[in-house]
């Protein structure tokens, strides 16, 4: 195999001839690189299924790579580094993550449970300096006030706005955020976004987010990764998503209305 070049400094995440065949044979991803400047707002964009969160479950090692090599801060991405990782790294999910008939700090906490000995976490032990870092995550989210209801009384916007503020938490260095508006109403999706924005320029985090919707991407990102079928189509800055590049993305032939009506969920 070739050796995956040295890390910069600057670099959270690189991604080294990545490629993923699932059990039954599936190939979700092929020959992924990729480099991710620190402190940088990245879109990955695709259709459903192009493979965007097989792409983040590789960076977090939720899934294993079937070759290839991902670094986080410079670390490999290994079974044995993984508790390492997931102290840098949070996570958002598309469909929030949350343990719902819990409370809404108690959710918060969880994200403190990584930083944690295991015993620690074992026993729920908690300490005070878990509750302030929890308690400032969700002043940030605008939740304070709610945070000993139960996670499932809260809106859908709310419920993601807890799935950030257990990242926040977790005091990472990169954000992965799986779809964070899919679940979402346009309005409450724009809300998020510009969280999301707003939190990653305060804390210089790196931010990874996958999307299906062109205009969030548009909008939002620095940089924009296109990937259809497993493989990047496109890189570059919102200006240089053309016609010509949502064509690779999503096989849009340009100024095709019949395709526009059919694909409007995410040409939007
Ligand atoms: P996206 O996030 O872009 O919608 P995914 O990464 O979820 O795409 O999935 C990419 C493709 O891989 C899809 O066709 C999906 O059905 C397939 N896939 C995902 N997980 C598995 C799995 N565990 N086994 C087999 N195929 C999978």
């Amino acid at each position: 195999m070739k050796k995956s070049p040295n890390n910069s400094e600057l670099t959270a995440i690189s991604i080294f001839g990545v490629s993923k065949k699932f059990e039954n044979g599936f190939v979700a991803l092929r020959d992924i690189n990729l480099d991710i400047a620190s402190g940088s707002f990245v879109v990955i964009l695709g259709p459903s299924g192009a493979g965007k969160s097989t792409l983040l479950r590789c960076v977090n090692g939720l899934e294993k790579p079937s070759t290839g090599e991902v670094k986080v801060e410079s670390k490999l991405v290994t079974r044995q580094s993984l508790q390492t990782i997931r102290r840098n790294v949070a996570m958002i999910f598309q469909r929030f993550n949350l343990v719902e008939r819990l409370n809404v700090m108690s959710n918060v906490l969880c994200g403190r449970l990584g930083k944690r000995s295991t015993l620690g976490s074992l026993l729920y032990l908690m300490r005070q300096d878990d509750m302030t870092i929890a308690n400032a995550a969700l002043d940030r989210v605008g939740l304070l006030s709610r945070a000993w209801e139960r996670a499932d009384k809260l809106s859908g916007g709310e419920q993601q706005r807890i799935g950030i503020a257990r990242a926040l938490a977790q005091e990472p260095k990169v954000l992965l955020a799986d779809e964070p508006v899919a679940s979402l109403d346009p309005t409450t999706g724009e809300e998020i976004m510009t969280l999301l924005r707003e939190i990653q320029l305060e804390g210089s985090l790196t931010l990874l987010v996958s999307l299906h919707q062109v205009e969030f991407a548009r909008k939002y990102a620095e940089r924009i990764v296109g990937l259809r079928e497993g493989k990047i189509v496109f890189d570059g800055p919102p200006s240089a998503l053309d016609d010509v590049a949502l064509q690779a993305i999503y096989g849009r032939p340009p100024n095709d209305e019949k395709f526009v009506s059919k694909h409007e969920d995410s040409i939007v």
